[in-house]
């Protein structure tokens, strides 16, 4: 099994980050790891470089992050993807996050941040890995206005369960986690997007279960086991099939 969106390069491992990536080598497939802010990047390529053919390193700029952010922290993340565009497998997150953020200004201001990776992952030939909160619509638009139709576009937690259509539509995939299983809305969205759309994630130290202190990419197997009882499938076949879309989504070289 793949999570395809931790963030392995939190406070909450610093202590046995070490542990914990060994125990999901011994029960998973891969870890894509995900740097949102620029403090982090080298920490993601450490643990990336670490882990070779396991853990799989993205980059990007979260739209969370808009106000406390300046022109050299982004130029300084642009150049990092660029110099290190051959050990990244995709840029992200980015996105919009009008539930943070609800300052008219500040949106427009991710919305142009957006725009800008979105340009550069053109540029580079590399997916994207899109964060939308409470601006499902606005993200949609910006992408079909840059041109990302049936390009490769990972909707992270996608929860907009009557955009889901056009998502799919648009030849994009969405990744599910284990907050399938207190939400109805995800529950639907597992139900009716395609199997071959549709990848594993944790969004890990996040999204901790009842009774743990932080989540770990472990709990990809609590999204898969809902999907499979949704579908109606075993949870072998869920494995199998989110694998595959995950090793060609991102273009993992695994051993
Ligand atoms: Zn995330």
């Amino acid at each position: 099994m793949i999570d395809c969106h931790c963030h392995l390069e939190q406070k909450e491992y610093d202590k046995d980050r070490k542990q914990i990536i060994e125990q999901c080598k011994r029960e998973l497939r891969a870890l894509i790891t995900c740097c949102a802010h620029p403090d982090n990047i080298d920490l993601t390529l450490k643990i990336a470089k670490d882990y070779p053919n396991f853990v799989f390193a993205i980059i990007g700029l979260h739209p969370e992050y808009i106000k406390d952010i300046n022109e050299k922290n982004i130029k300084d993340t642009i150049e990092a993807i660029k110099l290190n565009r051959d050990k990244i497998v995709a840029i992200g997150e980015i996105g919009l996050d009008f539930f943070w953020i609800k300052e008219k200004e500040w949106q427009e201001k991710q919305k142009e941040l957006f725009r800008k990776f979105i340009k550069l992952a053109k540029e580079l030939n590399i997916p994207l890995v899109i964060h939308s909160r409470n601006a499902s619509e606005e993200t949609i638009k910006i992408l079909e206005e840059e041109e990302m139709k049936n390009k490769e576009v990972l909707m992270h937690l996608f929860q907009n369960r009557k955009l889901l259509k056009k998502v799919i539509d648009n030849g994009w995939l969405i990744s599910i986690g284990p907050g399938i299983k207190k939400s109805k809305d995800l529950r639907k969205i597992a139900r009716d997007a395609p199997i071959n759309k549709i990848l594993l994630e944790t969004d890990s130290p996040w999204f901790a279960q009842e009774g743990q202190k932080r989540g770990t990419p472990l709990n990809v197997k609590i999204a898969a086991q809902k999907i499979a009882e949704i579908k109606k499938i075993t949870i072998e076949e869920i494995e199998k099939q989110t694998d595959l879309n995950a090793i060609d989504f991102f273009n993992l070289k695994i051993k």
